[in-house]
């Protein structure tokens, strides 16, 4: 476990030449760790080496980790794609729903946060590339749905998540990314109500540095904090 810390304090060192290059307050951005396919004593080995909080892709995983005190200390995010029929096992029990990609998802986190009487943090989840085989508003739906979360008074909107398509040089992403925050400041400067539009969730390992020079608040990292996913092996 002893690779988790030193990965960490090496990406922490990256994230603030990264800010500093880009003449930002490297406060400003969190590290996320993308726990998916990484067992509860990985997790909990990032928890103390000092990640923001955890981020997870599939209920099944957040359900079998969070008893076993995997995130303990820090805030829990779901990142994944979000199935309506498994969002009871995950409002209220998240920090923030990163992955929230289509309407009819945000109409069933309304119903359920509303049932159990509580305000659930959300972030909008934009499909930057216009990709076929990824779900996310477009641009144009982000702005719409941020113009009418009033109607969604037990979600609070902070934000934006994108993950672009796979890049195929280095730098290929800065135009999604520059998107990306031209979006968020767009929506921003609207007002609207229930929103605040302060989290811009983007950036992986292969290009974090990236899109902290366009502006994102948050990086989501799962290789270069764990190492290579071995989706070949069961699960842990
Ligand atoms: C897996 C995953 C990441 C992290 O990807 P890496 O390339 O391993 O850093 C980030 N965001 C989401 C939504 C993911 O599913």
């Amino acid at each position: 476990m002893e690779h988790i810390a030193q990965n960490i304090a090496r990406i922490r060192a990256e994230m603030e030449e990264a800010a500093r290059a880009a003449g930002r307050d490297p406060r400003e951005i969190q590290l996320c760790a993308a726990t998916k396919m990484n067992d509860a004593e990985a997790v909990k080995a990032a928890v103390a080496a000092g990640v923001d909080c955890c981020g997870e892709n599939r209920v099944q995983e957040l359900v079998q980790k969070q008893p076993l005190g995997a995130y303990e200390g820090k805030p829990v995010h779901f990142i994944g794609h979000l199935q309506t029929n498994k969002v009871k096992q995950v409002v209220g029990k998240v920090d923030l729903i990163q992955s929230v990609d289509r309407l009819e998802l945000l109409e069933c986190i309304e119903k359920t946060a509303a049932r159990l009487d509580l305000v659930q943090d959300i972030l909008l989840e934009v499909n930057i590339g216009q990709e076929e085989s990824k779900s996310g508003f477009t641009p144009d739906e982000a702005m719409e749905t941020a113009s009418k979360m009033v109607q969604y008074p037990h979600c609070r909107l902070l934000g934006l998540m994108a993950i672009p398509p796979i890049s195929e040089e280095p730098g290929g992403n800065s135009k999604y990314f520059a998107q990306m925050r031209q979006l968020l400041v767009d929506i921003r400067a609207k007002k609207y109500d229930n929103v605040s539009m302060t989290c811009l969730s983007m950036g992986m390992s292969g290009d974090y540095a990236d899109a902290i020079a366009n502006g994102s608040t948050m990086i989501r990292v799962g290789t270069a904090i764990f190492g290579p996913r071995n989706y070949g092996q069961p699960q842990k």
